[in-house]
């Protein structure tokens, strides 16, 4: 029995047969997001095996419900159907893409990819706290040969890395990322050195080292999170060791951060950053909920959602202006510090090995970095044998800052144990997007830091919403990108706004 047609959105009876044979699909992707949600907060410690062994299960049920030959005959028959809307083709581009993919990679290199990376994640930890690569590298050597097979079962046009970057963001290929990083590399560096002899950000701030109380923190992060307008009626806030969005319907968005106990300003910006994701989901099309167009267009759109509120937003003199006050109450030392002090200390430039905690100035060489080892490591033209040194000499090269071990290095980052190649370069799409928001909102909103400063977020939430939230991934990442913003992923933005921010805004302070 097909779903009821939703007027305007779901119409055709291709569609809502569909839809209705999707539901049992959402419904497994919606408990198993729980279950990951539950993992990082609540679960026991010793229930990871038994919940690895159900996930484990419940994932490979869901791709035998994808690949379900009732389902892909109605897919392949709606691909054929004319007058369909926007809505009703995103469904089909989606489910389409997901078929694809689930039918191209053999379902040994599926399991074996899953049973190593569980014994790789296990290895990269002891590998990580000893900062010995050799420990790590016979399993990257076993992922990276799966996923150069991957690569060619998926196949590409250009460059073996394009199969496994589509994975991660759909149609994106490497000469799109060539032509970002040849526009952005050089006046990052540039912008660098001239923020350096500038000395208006500082490399360090004494606010870094001062201790918080945690209860504290706690509310300042709620009270910041209201500021912004996260309806507690449809999330959360929790607390782990890696903070991330989890949405498990239009109306169940739940966030995660944490707390340090000193250097406020990570998990306050950790806390913002993960609203920026959140509202995406939060303010998708409610009419779309339990459908394959109900979440976020990609990872690249997400992360430029996440990458506004936290950099453009929150690391902004009208932000920092905004929450002076409540800081002040909640936490007290921040008094001695005047809102320019404050916003020196969020915005500080210091370059620094490790990815997760350098600046904004900065991240995109991390990720270009891993962007030129990934592609090498695909082609062949890099060996695992020699991915710590050439790690170290291109973060001297790039960055200015030579690892001072494995673990600071090559170590740092968990993704390559989760199999994850081709996910780096997201981020930087993120941050080329988020610029790209900022502009936008620029023209659009009238004096949009003045509705910053007077804490007017509703305006800028529903900017958002209007141009790019309520979609859902109707459409294909560039194509939204195009219609959202006027035109498709443009990294001058990007130049844009760090030499506005780093270079000119100063001045004005
Ligand atoms: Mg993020």
């Amino acid at each position: 029995m097909p779903l009821k047609p939703v007027p305007g959105v779901f119409e055709n009876p291709v569609i809502l047969e569909i839809l209705e044979r999707y539901r049992v699909i959402w419904a497994l992707g919606h408990a198993m997001g729980l279950m990951s949600w539950d993992s990082e907060t609540y679960m026991p410690p010793k229930g990871v095996e038994e919940r690895a062994l159900a996930s484990g299960e419940l994932a490979r049920l869901r791709q035998k419900l994808i690949l379900d030959p009732e389902l892909v005959k109605l897919v392949e028959k709606a691909e054929r159907l004319e007058g369909l809307n926007d809505y009703e083709r995103g469904v089909v581009r989606v489910l389409s893409r997901a078929i694809r993919i689930a039918r191209s990679i053999p379902p040994e290199l599926v399991a074996e990819e899953a049973r190593i990376s569980q014994e790789a994640r296990e290895a990269w930890r002891r590998a990580r706290s000893e900062s010995d690569f050799s420990k790590f590298k016979p399993y990257l050597e076993r992922i990276v040969e799966i996923e150069r097979k991957k690569a060619e079962h998926l196949g590409y046009e250009d460059h073996p890395y394009d199969a496994l970057l589509d994975l991660y963001e759909e149609g994106l290929r490497v000469k799109d990322m060539d032509a970002y990083f040849d526009r952005i590399i050089p006046t990052i560096r540039s912008t660098f050195e001239k923020v350096r002899r500038e000395g208006f950000y500082p490399e360090r701030h004494p606010l870094e080292e001062v201790r918080y109380d945690v209860k504290a923190m706690e509310r300042v992060n709620r009270a910041v999170l209201d500021m912004l307008g996260y309806p507690w009626d449809r999330g959360r806030l929790d607390v782990s060791a890696h903070p991330f969005t989890i949405e498990l319907g239009v109306n169940d968005v739940r966030i995660t951060t944490r707390y340090e106990g000193f250097d406020f300003r990570r998990a306050l910006f950790s806390t913002v950053h993960e609203f920026g994701h959140a509202l995406y989901e939060l303010q998708v099309d409610e009419r779309l909920k339990a459908t394959p167009i109900a979440g976020g267009a990609s990872m690249g759109v997400h992360e430029s959602q996440s990458r506004f509120w936290e950099n453009v937003i929150g690391r902004s003199p009208a932000f920092t202006s905004r929450i002076k006050g409540l800081l002040d109450e909640n936490l007290g030392f921040t008094r001695d510090y005047d809102p320019v002090e404050l916003y020196r200390y969020f915005a500080l430039v210091r370059p620094i090995p490790i990815r997760v905690d350098s600046d904004e100035l900065t991240y995109n060489l991390h990720i270009y970095l891993r962007y030129e080892l990934e592609k090498g490591l695909i082609t062949g033209e890099v060996k695992v044998d020699d991915l710590p040194s050439l790690w170290n000499d291109m973060s001297e090269e790039l960055i200015g800052v030579r690892p001072k071990n494995d673990a600071e290095g090559v170590l740092q980052d968990i993704h390559w144990s989760l199999a994850a190649i081709g996910y780096f370069p997201t981020y930087t799409l993120g941050n080329l997007i988020a610029a790209m928001v900022w502009k936008a909102a620029d023209a659009h909103l009238k004096g949009f830091y003045t509705l910053v400063e007077e804490g007017r977020f509703d305006a800028i939430r529903e900017f958002l919403r209007e141009k790019i939230h309520r979609w859902g991934s109707t459409y294909e990442p560039k194509v939204l990108v195009e219609k959202a913003l006027g035109e498709p992923v443009n990294p001058e933005r990007f130049n844009e706004y760090i030499t506005w921010k780093y270079l000119d805004l100063p001045r004005k302070l």
